[in-house]
């Protein structure tokens, strides 16, 4: 990398349309069976050199505390490729809700490996492939984008085409859920399946994409993120009354989001959800150039 070289990308939240989980494997992780949808709402990531003097990599993510993903993300990097560029400064701007179930952080280090593979010279780098599943379990679908069936703990990642709602209402929580402790609630409940029953409910998944059907509207997580967060019942009712079809937990909460048929009406829906849910924001498919990496 050049010194004067700066690149911009962002990094789009998800929601899951769908998230069946099945009983932990032996080595603690749970399978899923999940469609993933990449939604326009983004942090905004930068890469520069960082100033003179400075000896390691480093990361301001205002918001963040501890260490950060997208740093791991860039040291992956380079010890995997032997990249050697000085040391540089990744700026993100948290536009994502933080610990609300969209993978925020796991969707800025897929941008933060993006923009180092640019940085090298190497953009669209296979080993990025090899890097994300250990950064994360959402890590390798942030990197692929648009809308994908996931299974797996995350690592595999199936292209779907693009499909409907033409619109989603995202409400996100004052409250924040550590993904952990919604598995451990998930486990204690039980709302997990066993292996058998997800591998049904994954063949019926199946069947149904392949006859252009829409993804069941169920979140296996949803029970114990209204366990662990009881406000996310009433936010999902307030998006019942809003007008949303299938209201739905994303990933493992506190967000909520409910599917539109048409833009207008979910603006429409937000403004009125807006006295009681500030955060409530309307979110389409992010299109793909969103995460194209720019240079300044
Ligand atoms: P998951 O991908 O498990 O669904 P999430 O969307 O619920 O996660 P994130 O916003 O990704 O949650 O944050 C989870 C935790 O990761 C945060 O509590 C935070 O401390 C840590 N973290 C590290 N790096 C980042 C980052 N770049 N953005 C957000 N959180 C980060």
């Amino acid at each position: 990398m050049t010194p004067a070289r700066v690149l911009h990308t962002r990094a789009p939240a998800k929601v899951n349309l769908c998230l069946l989980v099945g009983q932990p494997r032996g080595d603690g992780y749970h399978p899923l069976v999940s469609v993933f949808q990449a939604v326009d709402l983004a942090d905004d990531l930068r890469l520069e050199p960082a100033p003179a003097g400075t000896v390691a990599d480093e990361v301001s993510c205002p918001g963040i505390d501890g260490p950060n993903l997208a740093l791991a993300a860039l040291a992956a990097y380079r010890l995997a490729t032997g990249w050697d560029a000085p040391p540089v400064r990744l700026t993100i701007v948290k536009r994502v809700p933080v610990a609300a179930g969209m993978g925020g952080g796991s969707a800025d280090a897929a941008a933060a490996l993006r923009l180092a593979a640019h940085a090298a010279g190497r953009p669209g780098d296979p080993v990025l492939a090899e890097l994300a599943p250990p950064l994360g379990a959402d890590v390798p679908f942030s990197l692929a984008g648009g809308r994908a069936l996931v299974t797996g703990v995350g690592e595999t990642v199936e292209p779907l085409p693009p499909g409907p709602p033409a619109a989603l209402l995202v409400v996100p929580s004052a409250a924040r859920l550590k993904t952990p402790a919604v598995y451990r609630e998930a486990d204690r409940l039980p709302s997990v399946r066993s292996a058998d029953a997800l591998a049904a409910a994954e063949a019926g998944l199946r069947d149904r994409i392949a006859m252009g059907g829409a993804p069941p509207a169920v979140n296996d997580l949803e029970p114990a993120a209204r366990s662990l967060c009881p406000s996310v019942g009433a936010a999902l009712a307030d998006l019942a009354a809003a007008g949303a079809q299938t209201p739905l937990v994303s990933g493992s909460g506190p967000t909520v989001f409910g599917r539109f048929e048409d833009v207008e009406a979910a603006r429409a829906a937000a403004a009125g959800l807006r006295p009681r849910h500030p955060g409530a924001v309307v979110a389409v498919a992010a299109p793909p150039e969103l995460a194209e990496v720019r240079t300044a």
